[in-house]
C-alpha cells in the first residue's frame, strides 16, 4: 500500500482532491518507502485527508462538523489500535474505505437509543419493554396534545385558570365511585405524596406480610422513610390479625395502610385482616385507611381466570379513604399514579409542594383521560385496550395465529419451528402466581446458536425479543400485534440468513 493505495487516485474526476492527494503523496514519498514498510501505522491517512474526502464532506450535510471530526479520529484510532495489536487490516483501506467506516460509525452512534420492539415474550406487562401499550385513542390523544395546545389549565367556560387534574378527576370518580381523584407520575410517587401530606411525623401501621419490594428500589419501608412518616409494622410474615393493628394504635398513629402484595403471594397457613376490618377499626379510632392496590384493575379480572386482583371500585365501596394504583399496569394506560378517595383529603394532598414535582405532563394526562373514557363501556375497554385484548385472547385464536406464522417461517431456509403449548405470566408485578396457558412457536436455526439468534433478533430493525428456553428460542404471539406479523417474519428471515452478525 504505497501512497495510501490506488483508491486515492482512482477517483479520477475529483480533480481538486486528486491534486490535493498527490501533494500529500509526494510528501510521503519524500519520507521514503522504507519508512512506510517499517511503520505500518503510516499506512493510515491523516485525519485531515479523510476529512477532505468527498464522501466525508457529504456527511457534513447531515452531521455537525465536530461530530464528524470526532468520528474520523475515533475510526483512525481504532484502526491504529488494531495495527498495534498486530492485526492485519481488512484490505484495501484507502481514504474511501475509511470514509465508509466513518459513515457507518456515525449512523450507528447517532441512531435513536429508544427503538420499537416486537414483544414476543408473551409477558403482557413487561417492565423492561415499557409495561402497558396504550389503546389507539389514547395514543392519538397524546399525539394531539404533544403537537399543539390544549386547555390543560384553562377553564374554557369561564376563561379562568383551572387545575390540570380536572380532566381526569371526574372520570376516575365515575369509574371508582370515589368523591375525587388526582394523578401523579407513578404509584411510587402517589405513595410518597399521600404519606407525606397526610402522615408525616406520625405513624402508619402496616402488616409485616405487606412490606413489599416492587423492584427498582420501591420498598415500602424506604418509601415510608422518605415521606417522613414512621412505619409501624405489626403481625408476622404469614399472619396478621386486626387485633395486631388495634394493639399498635397510639396517639401518634395517623393511618392504617394495606399494600397489595402485587408480585408475590403467601400461601399455606396465612391470615390477614380484611379491608372491611381495617375500615371498621379506622372509623372507630379516627384513623385514615389507605389502600395501595397496585395494578389498578378497573374491571374484575376473574373473567380472565385470574383471582385476588383488587378492583379500585371495591376498595372505595369497602370504605377506604384513599385508594392508590398505577396507570400502566392492568389499567392499560400511560405511566401514572392515581389517588382516588375523599375530596377533602385529595385537596390536602394537592397542596403539598411535592405535587408540583410529581405532576404529570399534558401527553400523559391526555392519554390517561382517553384510556379512562374507554372504560365507560366495558365492552369498549375489552376490545380496545391492548393489554386486556392480550389477556383475553382465546387459546384457539392464538394457536391459529401461531400455526399461520409457523407455516411462513418454515419457508425460511435453515430454520425449523414447532408450535407448542406453554405457560406465560402477566408480568409487571401483577398476578405473580397465576400462570396463563399459551401457545408458542419454538424456533431453531441450523447455523446459528439460540443465544446468537436471540442476539441478532434483539439488535435487528425492528428489534424482536423472545424467550429462551431449553436451547430454543420461544416466540409467544399473544403480545405481538397483528400489524407486526409480517415484520416479525422478515426480522427472523434476515437474522437466520446472515452469515455474520448484522452491523446495526
Ligand atoms: C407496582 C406497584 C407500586 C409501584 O407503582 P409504579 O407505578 O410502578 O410506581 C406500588 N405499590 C404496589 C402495590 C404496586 O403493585
Amino acid at each position: 500500500m504505497v501512497c495510501f493505495g490506488r483508491q486515492i487516485f482512482g477517483t479520477g474526476t475529483r480533480n481538486v482532491y486528486a491534486a490535493f492527494q498527490k501533494t500529500k503523496c509526494l510528501h510521503s514519498g519524500f519520507l521514503g518507502h522504507g519508512d512506510m514498510k517499517t511503520n505500518p501505522l503510516r499506512q493510515l491517512p491523516a485525519v485531515n485527508e479523510v476529512l477532505e474526502s468527498p464522501d466525508v464532506q457529504a456527511l457534513l450535510v447531515e452531521f455537525a462538523h465536530d461530530v464528524v471530526v470526532a468520528a474520523v479520529r475515533e475510526e483512525l484510532d481504532e484502526l491504529r489500535k488494531q495495527i498495534r495489536q498486530g492485526q492485519s487490516l481488512p484490505q484495501p483501506m484507502g481514504v474511501e474505505d475509511i470514509a465508509d467506516r466513518v459513515r457507518r460509525r456515525l449512523v450507528h452512534e447517532l441512531s435513536p437509543k429508544l427503538r420499537s420492539v416486537i414483544n414476543a415474550t408473551g409477558i403482557v406487562l413487561h417492565t423492561n419493554l415499557g409495561r402497558a401499550p396504550i389503546a389507539e385513542p389514547a395514543a392519538q390523544a397524546a399525539y394531539e396534545a404533544a403537537r399543539g395546545y390544549l386547555n390543560l389549565e384553562l377553564d374554557l367556560e369561564t376563561g379562568k385558570r383551572s387545575s390540570r387534574q380536572n380532566a381526569i378527576r371526574e372520570w376516575v370518580a365515575r369509574l371508582t365511585g370515589a368523591e375525587s381523584a388526582t394523578v401523579v407520575n407513578n404509584n411510587a410517587a402517589a405513595t410518597v405524596l399521600v404519606l407525606r401530606s397526610l402522615c408525616a411525623g406520625r405513624e402508619v401501621i402496616i402488616s409485616r406480610g405487606q412490606l413489599i419490594e416492587i423492584g427498582g428500589s420501591f420498598r415500602i419501608p424506604e418509601i415510608m422513610a422518605v415521606s417522613g412518616a414512621t412505619l409501624r409494622e405489626v403481625g408476622t410474615t404469614n399472619i396478621t390479625r386486626i387485633a395486631d393493628y388495634e394493639r399498635a394504635i397510639t396517639d401518634r398513629t395517623a393511618a392504617l395502610m394495606q399494600v397489595h402484595t402485587s408480585n408475590y403471594r403467601i400461601s399455606g397457613f396465612t391470615k390477614s385482616a380484611s379491608l372491611a376490618e381495617l375500615v371498621e377499626l379506622g372509623k372507630r379510632r379516627g384513623l385514615l385507611v389507605i389502600d395501595d392496590i397496585g395494578s389498578g384493575a378497573l374491571i374484575d379480572f376473574s373473567r380472565f381466570g385470574f383471582e385476588h386482583e383488587p378492583v379500585a371500585r371495591d376498595s372505595i365501596a369497602a370504605g377506604a379513604d384513599l385508594v392508590l394504583f398505577s396507570g400502566d399496569k392492568l389499567l392499560g394506560g400511560p405511566q401514572a399514579g392515581i389517588i382516588a378517595g375523599k375530596k377533602q383529603l385529595i385537596q390536602t394532598i394537592e397542596k403539598d409542594p411535592l405535587m408540583r414535582a410529581f405532576r404529570t405532563d399534558k401527553m400523559t394526562l391526555a392519554a390517561l383521560e382517553a384510556t379512562l373514557r374507554l372504560y365507560l363501556s366495558e365492552a369498549q375497554a375489552l376490545s380496545q385496550i391492548p393489554g386486556l385484548c392480550m389477556l383475553g385472547m382465546d387459546l384457539n385464536v392464538l394457536r391459529k395465529r401461531a400455526e399461520r406464522l409457523a407455516a411462513q417461517l418454515r419457508q425460511i431456509k435453515g430454520l425449523s419451528c414447532q408450535v407448542n403449548h406453554d405457560i406465560a405470566y402477566v408480568g409487571g408485578g401483577s398476578l405473580p402466581d397465576q400462570a396463563m396457558k399459551t401457545v408458542v412457536i419454538e424456533i431453531e436455526a441450523r447455523q446459528v446458536s439460540d443465544g446468537e439468534l436471540a442476539h441478532r433478533l434483539r439488535i435487528g430493525t425492528p428489534s424482536v425479543v423472545g424467550r429462551l428456553r431449553d436451547g430454543k428460542l420461544v416466540l409467544d404471539l399473544r403480545t405481538v400485534f397483528e400489524r407486526q406479523l409480517t415484520e416479525l417474519v422478515e426480522a427472523i428471515r434476515s437474522a437466520v440468513s446472515l452469515a455474520e452478525p448484522p452491523q446495526p
